[in-house]
């Protein structure tokens, strides 16, 4: 064995530690309680509680916890140890069935949109045997799912684990019409890839902004920038070099598929991106990924920035979410298959998730809407907040064959129809991928490209799912019933293509002109989060969620809520840090530095009563306008803040943090930073772009 499989999973109890730990008939119930979502019966669990306990102790646990995913996009735990009382001094180490399956917590501190007043405050976890156990700093952790007390979602999982189901029964609905006699279930599976960036601890903490809101609220733009981009593949400085050495480590004692570590377009910005897993234990470990990143950088000096824009002017973090179905027989169903049924088939699902992507367009923006990604979304790197699909020339010529029934040339010219001929391959070329699409087909996948990178893709996927499985219930419902399957499917596929078509754009994101086209053709452009939000409790999705037993009504509406009240909360602290920043910093550096300026212009008069000291005139001329501009900009955001209070309806208040907040805040900055761009560096309170950029170097 080598060292790296050794260490690989060595703190999960994955399956191989169960089969070796647990009598088989224990290992068989709990794999089956896996497979189909049943509980097992208490005295089984008990058994895996205790080699859980047992398997944890040896490897230096002490504790357990429930460990699970609340609305706030982070991860929470709570640790209980493992000790008992055993009477006599003595102490022994317990851990039962019933504390495997279920935890108890005062749940009243995390958002609830309303689902939950804080009287009858308990919210219940509830263990999800589909991901694995596994042991963090001394603490075994148990993954599961968050409830209330009246069974609402109160988390990300729940959700995702319904999602998954929905898409699972429509979809076998479908596969059984072509055949696939083996194929039992499907899962979508899914392959994040993670982007970050990283900058010395010691300039973060001197960067108030940093600390209090994961970005910059001023900095003029360093005189580099990526446009020469060579950070992009370029060689990995030994610092970070180290960094990603040990993040790997960590993450593979985790069971985390970390595969690939680059640099990405931006100075001091990087990606991680694993292997692709089950979107449930994706998500899972996606969490454990950002957590990780952040803890190992703590270690080696320097901070993982998450946000999804930590600099203006500068590449934005995001995290493309590579989407599939896979089924339990191992068939990747966007992999063009071999024989004529095959190529059917994939047709079908290609498109089950064009007409999703059309119809539920807005519920795509809504699940990666938050105050931070509207910094990225439709700014000159990430996909525009347009959703639209990328297929490639290729795949788009041959739909537009068979949706006209006319003859597909690629070289050898042959005619493509559905169900009686192959389909070309489709490479998985690098080199000419579209980058600006927010939803492309990649080869025998999806990338879907609009996930802000410190975000969950919970909520990404659980959108996803849910609308492929809607798509897929229609064509069930259509085909199971005809009389004729080719004749049926054929013009099924040939109604799809051409009431959905409008999603397809196989051109440049970021083209002015394609917002333009794409306002012709009726998609929605949705810029900011409280654009997006009203979407979300439309009929037509809360229908698509009731339909498919993924959220229902309460529960959506609880969410509504607790988004926009994240939305509203976040542009709170990134306000008030402002204010605190111009106040405490900003403005006192600039008087100092104008005064200096006055002074020295004074002292070179009294020896050079002819000097002209037009730099230090003018330039304290320019501070006191700046300063001017800051300080009324300043009162005028007191005020606007004071204010946002009276608003009481969050969508209203969201509104009013877009309309009246954000834009003064913009003012100041423009100021602030040119105020930057003037003053002597010895004066500048904080670190530049400039230093923060290339701290790693
Ligand atoms: P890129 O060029 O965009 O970086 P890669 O080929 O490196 O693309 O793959 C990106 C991600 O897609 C990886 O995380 C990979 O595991 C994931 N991926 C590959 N196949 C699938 C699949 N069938 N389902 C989900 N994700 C996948
Ligand atoms: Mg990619």
């Amino acid at each position: 064995m080598t060292e790296l499989s050794k260490i690989f999973g060595s703190m999960v109890f994955n399956d191989a530690v169960m089969r070796e730990r647990l009598p088989s008939e224990v290992y068989d119930a709990l794999k089956d309680a896996s497979r189909s979502g049943k509980r097992m019966d208490i005295e089984t669990a008990n058994v895996v509680a205790a080699a859980m306990k047992d398997w944890a102790i040896e490897k230096g646990a002490t504790h357990f916890t429930h460990w699970f995913q609340p609305m706030t996009g982070v991860t929470a735990e709570k640790h209980d140890s493992f000790i008992s009382n055993a009477g006599s001094g003595k102490i022994m180490m317990e851990f039962s069935g019933s504390e495997l399956f279920k935890g108890e917590s005062d749940a009243s501190s995390f958002p609830s949109g309303g689902l939950r007043a804080t009287f009858e405050a308990r919210g219940y976890t509830a263990w999800d045997p589909t991901s694995c156990a596994f042991i963090k700093n001394n603490t075994l952790y148990i993954p599961t799912a968050f409830c209330s007390y009246g069974g609402e979602a109160l988390d990300k999982k729940t959700p995702l684990l319904r999602s998954m189901e929905a898409l699972n029964k429509q979809a076998m609905r479908v596969l059984r019409l072509f055949g696939n006699e083996g194929v039992t279930s499907v899962k979508t599976t899914a392959g994040p890839e993670q982007e970050y960036f990283l900058v010395s601890k010691e300039l973060y903490n001197r960067r108030k902004d940093l600390v209090y809101t994961g970005r910059t609220l001023f900095g003029a733009r360093p005189p580099k920038g990526q446009e020469l981009d060579d950070h992009y593949f370029g060689t990995i400085k030994p610092k970070v070099q180290a960094f990603m050495a040990e993040l790997d480590e960590e993450l593979w004692k985790l069971g985390v598929l970390a595969k690939t570590e680059h640099n990405e377009a931006a100075p001091a910005q990087h990606e991680l991106a694993p292997i692709f897993e089950t979107t449930n234990i994706a998500t899972d470990h996606n969490q454990l990924t950002m957590e990780i990143m952040q803890q190992v950088a703590r270690k080696n000096g320097m901070v993982c920035l998450l946000h999804e824009k930590p600099f203006n002017g500068v590449n934005g973090s995001g995290k493309h979410n590579n989407w599939s179905i896979q089924t339990n027989t191992g068939m990747n169903l966007f992999n063009p298959g071999d024989t004529p049924y095959e190529n059917a088939q994939f047709l079908l699902f290609l498109c089950a998730v064009i007409q999703a992507v059309d119809d539920y367009q807005a519920l795509l923006r809504v699940s990666v809407s938050s105050a931070g990604n509207d910094h990225r979304l439709g700014m000159a790197e990430a996909p525009p907040a347009i959703v639209s699909m990328f297929l490639g020339d290729e795949l788009s010529a041959i739909l537009d064959a068979i949706e006209k029934g006319e003859e597909y040339s690629a070289g050898e010219k042959r005619l493509i129809k559905v169900g009686v001929h192959v389909l070309p391959r489709f490479p998985q070329d690098a080199t000419d991928r579209n980058r600006t699409s927010p939803f492309a087909f990649t080869g025998n996948k999806f990338e879907f490209r609009m996930v802000g990178s410190s975000m969950s893709i919970a909520s990404a996927n659980i959108v996803i799912n849910t609308a492929v499985a809607e798509s897929l219930r229609q064509y069930a419902d259509e085909l199971e019933g005809a009389e004729d399957f080719n004749a049926a499917l054929t013009a099924l596929i040939r109604r799809c293509i051409r009431e959905h078509r409008r999603i397809i754009f196989n051109g440049n994101g970021y083209d002015e002109a394609w917002v333009a086209e794409a306002e012709k053709r009726g998609l929605l452009n949705l810029p900011t989060t409280p654009d997006a939000l009203p979407y979300y409790l439309e009929q037509k999705s809360i229908d698509l969620f009731a339909r498919h037993k993924v959220l229902n009504e309460t529960e959506m509406r609880a969410r509504y809520e607790i988004m926009l009240e994240n939305y509203c909360k976040v542009l709170n602290i990134e306000a008030t840090t402002m204010l605190k920043m111009v106040r405490k910093d900003i403005l006192p550096a600039a008087a100092a530095f104008s005064a200096s300026l006055c002074r020295e212009a004074a002292e070179k008069r009294s020896m050079m009563p002819e000097a002209s000291c037009r730099y230090e005139l003018e330039t304290a001329d320019r501070v006191a306008e700046l300063t001017e501009t800051i300080y009324a900009k300043a009162a005028e955001l007191d005020r606007a803040a004071a204010c946002t209070g009276d608003k009481k309806d969050i969508t209203e208040r969201s509104m009013y943090f877009r309309d009246v907040i954000i834009p003064v805040m913009e003012d100041i900055r423009a100021a602030a930073d040119e105020l930057e761009t003037v003053t002597d560096r010895e004066y500048w309170p904080f670190p530049t772009y400039g230093d923060l950029l290339y701290s790693n170097d």
